[in-house]
This record gives C-alpha cells, sequence and structure tokens, in this order.
C-alpha cells in the first residue's frame, strides 16, 4: 500500500476457539487491494462512458457524456474536449464539462499557448501533467495562460494518429492538486474510446450526406430528363393531327429539336462528368488563339442569351494569344459559365466576358449581374451535385455538375477556376486562369475548304440497320429513306446475318447492346461473310468512352457513333462512294 495515500485491503476475519469451543480472540489477515479496486474502478467508468454514449448520433453527445462522466469521478473542475484544425497549429475546444460557477472554454486556440516544449511534447503524444503551475510552469511555458483562466494543476492528455496530433483531453483542476498514475491513465484512455466514437459517428454522418445528395441528385435528374419530355410528347400529337399543314409542324419540329437537344445536353453531361471523374478524358490539344475559343463559346450559348434579353460585352486583348487547349473542352468550359450566367440572372441583365494577360496566364472572367451567390455557398458550387436553390420549382434545367465538370477540365489543362459574389442579388462572376502556350509558334495553317455539305441525301445507299430497339431502327429507317437511301432494317444479329448476304448493303449500322448476339459478335460474323467485301460498319451506341470505341475498332467497325446521331455525323458517314461505283 502507499503511504500516505487512502488504500483497499481484502480482509478475512476469523475467530480463534480456546479449548471449551469459545472464541478467544479474532484473527485478521488482509490483503492489499488497493491496485485490483483502482483497475476495476477505472473500467467501470470507461463502462459508464461507453454506456451514456452507446446510441449517440452526434459527436456533441459523445463529448457531453464522456467529460462529465470523467469530470464527475476525477471531481475536477473542468474537462475539456478538443480537435486539431487542418492547420496542425490550432485546436478547437467543442465541448468542456465545468464544476457549477466554473465557466467554459469552448473556442479556437493556438497551441503555441502552451509554450513551445510543452507543444513539441504534446505533438509526440506525451502527456502535459502539472500538479502546480506555478511551482512547475515558466510564465510563457503556460503558466500565464493557465493562471488567466485560473487554474493550478492540469493533466493534458494528446491522441496521435498517424505520426499527426487529432485531439486532446485537458483536466483543469483550480488548487493545486497530486495528480496519481491511475488518474493519468484513466484521462488518456477516455480521449483514446472518445475520439475513435466520435470518428465512427463523423464518418456515417459523411456517408448519409453523400448519400443524400445523391437521392436528391436522382431526383433532379428525373426531374430534368422528365421536363422535355412532356412538350415532345406533345408535339407529336401535333404532328398527328396537323398533317399536310407545314406552318403548323414546322413550329412544332423546332420546338421539339429544341427539347431533343437539351436532353442530349443533360445526358453528355452525365457521360462527360463519369468520364472525366474516372480520368478516362483525353485531350486533343491544340495551338488555338483564346479569341477563338471565346468566339466558339459564345456562338454555343448566344440562344440561351438572347432567349433572355441579356446584354453580352466581350472585351479581349487586341493581340492574339495562343493557347495549347482541346477547344471542343474549353469551349465546354466557357459555354457552361456563360450558360450559367444566362440562367442565373433574371431578364435582361448585363454579362460580359473579359480576358487579360497576368504573368504567363491568361485570366478569363465571365460575371453576370445575376442573383448572386451567398458567401457560405462560394466554396462548394464546384462539388458534385450542388446546387445553392435546390427546390424544384427554382430548378434552372440543370443538374448541379456543370461547374464540377467545369474545374475537372480546367485542371486537366494545367488552370484553375475561381468564383466570386458579392453575396445574394449582387452578381456572380468566374475566372479561369489559363497558363498561355510557351513559345508563340506561327498559326496553324487555315483548314483546307471543304466541300460543300452534302447532306444525308448524298449517295442513294444500300443500308442494313440492326437495333433491337424497335422504336429507334424504325425512326432512323424512315428517316434515311426519305433522304433516298434503300434500308433493311432487323431487330436481331441472326437476323442480320441470314438476310445480309442478300441485301449485299454498303453500310450496315450496329446496335451494341442486343440480347442473344451483341454489335461485337455481329460485327465480327458480317466481317468473315466474303460477299460484303467492302461494306462499311458503324457501330450505333450509347458508349462512347475511349475503350469502347477500341473494342468497336477490334469488332471491325469502321466507325463508332454515339445514339442519338446527329444529322451532320449522319451526313459525313454517308457521304461515301459505295463499292463499284466511283
Ligand atoms: P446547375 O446544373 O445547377 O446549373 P452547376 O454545377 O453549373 O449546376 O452550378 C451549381 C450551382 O451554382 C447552381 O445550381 C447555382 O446555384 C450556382 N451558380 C452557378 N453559376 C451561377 C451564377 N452565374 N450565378 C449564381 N449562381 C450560380
Amino acid at each position: 500500500m502507499q503511504t500516505g495515500g487512502r488504500g483497499y485491503a481484502d480482509m478475512t476475519i476469523a475467530p480463534l476457539l480456546d479449548e471449551a469451543g469459545r472464541v478467544a480472540c479474532l484473527s485478521a489477515t488482509g490483503t492489499d487491494a488497493t491496485e485490483r479496486r483502482r483497475v476495476e474502478e477505472r473500467l467501470r467508468l470507461l463502462d459508464d462512458i461507453g454506456e451514456a454514449t452507446r446510441i449517440a448520433a452526434e459527436p456533441k453527445a459523445i463529448m457531453e457524456g464522456a467529460t462529465r462522466l470523467l469530470g464527475e469521478h476525477l471531481g475536477a473542475t473542468r474537462v475539456a474536449y478538443a480537435d486539431l484544425e487542418p492547420d496542425n497549429d490550432r485546436f478547437t475546444i467543442r465541448h468542456d464539462w465545468t464544476e457549477p460557477g466554473a465557466f467554459s472554454t469552448v473556442g479556437v486556440y493556438s497551441l503555441d499557448l502552451f509554450g513551445s516544449r510543452a507543444t513539441s511534447n504534446l505533438r509526440v503524444g506525451r502527456t502535459l501533467v502539472v500538479n502546480d503551475v506555478d511551482a512547475e510552469l515558466a510564465p510563457d511555458d503556460g503558466a500565464d495562460m493557465f493562471n488567466q483562466i485560473g487554474i493550478k494543476a492540469i493533466i493534458c492528455c494528446p491522441l496521435v494518429k498517424q505520426h499527426r496530433l487529432v485531439a486532446l483531453m485537458a483536466v483543469h483542476q483550480r488548487t493545486p492538486r497530486r495528480w496519481s498514475e491511475d488518474e493519468i491513465a484513466l484521462v488518456d484512455a477516455v480521449v483514446e474510446r472518445c475520439w475513435a466514437h466520435i470518428e465512427r459517428v463523423r464518418s456515417t454522418e459523411a456517408l448519409r450526406e453523400a448519400d443524400r445528395h445523391k437521392s436528391e441528385f436522382l431526383a433532379t435528374l428525373a426531374h430534368e430528363l422528365r421536363n422535355p419530355l412532356a412538350p415532345i410528347r406533345n408535339g407529336l400529337e401535333v404532328l398527328r393531327i396537323s398533317e399536310g399543314q407545314p406552318a403548323a409542324t414546322a413550329k412544332v419540329r423546332a420546338m421539339m429539336e429544341r427539347q431533343v437537344g437539351q436532353m442530349v445536353h443533360l445526358v453528355n453531361d452525365l457521360l462527360d462528368i463519369a468520364r472525366v471523374s474516372t480520368g478516362k478524358v483525353v485531350l486533343k490539344v491544340e495551338r488555338i488563339t483564346l479569341q477563338a475559343v471565346v468566339a466558339s463559346a459564345v456562338e454555343t450559348s448566344l440562344p440561351l442569351l438572347e432567349a433572355a434579353h441579356h446584354t453580352l460585352q466581350l472585351r479581349m486583348p487586341e493581340q492574339a494569344v495562343w493557347l495549347d487547349v482541346d477547344l471542343v473542352r474549353m469551349s465546354q468550359v466557357l459555354s457552361n459559365l456563360l450558360s450559367n450566367a444566362a440562367k442565373y440572372t433574371p431578364g435582361a441583365g448585363r454579362i460580359a466576358v473579359e480576358a487579360e494577360l497576368e504573368g504567363g496566364e491568361v485570366l478569363i472572367r465571365v460575371s453576370d449581374t445575376g442573383i448572386g451567390i451567398a458567401p457560405e455557398a462560394i466554396a462548394s458550387i464546384f462539388d458534385m451535385f450542388t446546387q445553392v436553390e435546390r427546390s424544384l420549382d427554382r430548378s434552372k434545367g440543370g443538374l448541379g455538375i456543370g461547374l464540377s465538370l467545369v474545374r475537372h477540365l480546367v485542371a486537366l489543362h494545367g488552370g484553375t477556376v475561381g468564383a466570386e459574389s458579392r453575396g445574394p442579388g449582387q452578381g456572380s462572376s468566374f475566372t479561369v486562369r489559363l497558363p498561355v502556350a510557351q513559345a508563340v509558334a506561327a498559326p496553324p495553317p487555315a483548314p483546307a475548304a471543304t466541300a460543300a455539305d452534302p447532306g444525308i441525301q448524298a449517295q442513294g445507299l444500300r443500308i442494313l440497320l440492326v437495333d433491337d430497339n424497335t422504336d429507334a431502327a424504325d425512326s432512323l429507317a424512315s428517316l434515311l429513306e426519305a433522304a433516298g437511301h434503300t434500308v433493311c432494317t432487323v431487330y436481331d444479329g441472326g437476323e442480320a446475318l441470314r438476310l445480309a448476304p442478300s441485301f449485299a448493303p454498303d453500310l450496315a449500322f450496329l446496335d451494341i447492346g442486343m440480347p442473344g448476339m451483341d454489335g461485337y459478335q455481329t460485327a465480327r460474323a458480317l466481317r468473315a461473310l466474303p460477299q460484303l467485301d467492302g461494306l462499311r460498319l458503324a457501330a450505333l451506341t450509347g458508349w462512347g468512352a475511349a475503350e469502347d470505341r477500341v473494342r468497336s475498332r477490334e469488332a471491325g467497325f469502321d466507325h463508332h457513333l454515339l445514339k442519338p446521331a446527329s444529322p451532320e455525323q449522319l451526313a459525313q458517314l454517308l457521304s461515301f462512294t459505295p463499292r463499284g461505283e466511283g
């Protein structure tokens, strides 16, 4: 048993009898049980903390339970739990328990307050134990700070994980106190458990948050895809009843094209974000002027700007600024920013695109006089699925992935993008920074003038169409037939193989995902038929990743078109001379 302290013993008291059988005296034997008793007490307290915080769903509840039970057990003045900030130099006391009358110390502090020696000890996981502040600490080694808060004895237990200080548990006493080894070990055990429990709860919270974002995204996606469907369906009905009235049908057709265009745009964004975030986008970098990139983006966004009666102001450097960029991708970046500016600015607003050189970079700023962005939202708008105002009736026709795509694409070009706004109603501005091309090379030669667009009616071709989606197949067949081609439509690979030798197509469009024989198998089998020598094969599919294109080339396809193919793509594909002619 320790001298000068309290201890526990297990006592056995037994009577000793004389010859007559009477109790002559009592014998007492005892063993020191102090250590066992302390271990039991420590385990009981840890158990109690575990039980009190078992079903806690929030970090705060765990901190509350742990600090209170520990504080009461030790008879302390205050017990505080702190997290380290990501900068590793500051800690935040998120919660403290205090005895009645003591004040709370919740807040953000610098680790330096402990003095340099104690700070470096804490960083490597060494506990700070002070029995008497005035006797043991120099003023700048923490004494000043502890005296200011009226504290004379401290245990401060650091928790180090993967070489990083992650949390602190501090016990404060208003009077000097000689801390025992047990008490120090107890605080150590509590901080470890408390932190592990809090981390578990935090990661569950993060998962829940991600899940919530995903559900909201799916709801928005369904809404955005359904939006264009209603006018398209109505349009079909109008076409049916107004056959033979060219003015009415032309108007409806234009509306339907716009709506289909919007759906294609959404689906392309979705495919892009999936490809970009898995690192599958390969840039086709060319040397091109900033002015050309901006012109291409403006051309894409012009219909949206005009529809909302916005004015567009362009301010570009006078000399040509050369960039090494993928024209399609960079113009996609700027047109996304322009479309957002148009969407989030009430009608007849002012939108500006300005560019200036700064060092070896060009700054391209797209600004608007629109609804602006609240300061707390700025940091997250580039995250996937983030929309500041998500209620469906406020939705402006987007999925919350445009800016995430912008950030990925700009980063692929070695640049950065940031947003600024003075707040709601104050307009927004987005700035893209890109490196300027190193040595200014001679501008590349202008592309040779192309022959006049022959359209899809160029030749009368024999075309085999294979797609298990009968609507997709039949509508494309009608289009091709209307353009003067001879079309044989089948809905599976086996039928294609049976009919192909006698039909002798010049060109075959094959869907890839078909039950039974898929597009790849059908392509290989068609290629093996000697009668079909010279046949052009085009894959028409929803899969457009680089590896899908490699697979289709390996299966013998000459072309790989993404559904729905645009009239321009079809026209280009159909403008060849079939064998035996020309
Ligand atoms: P969305 O498809 O919703 O437009 P984005 O990723 O392009 O998705 O944008 C994310 C969010 O950022 C938008 O929902 C909107 O709240 C906000 N935002 C983007 N651009 C602007 C802008 N020019 N003005 C105000 N808010 C904007």
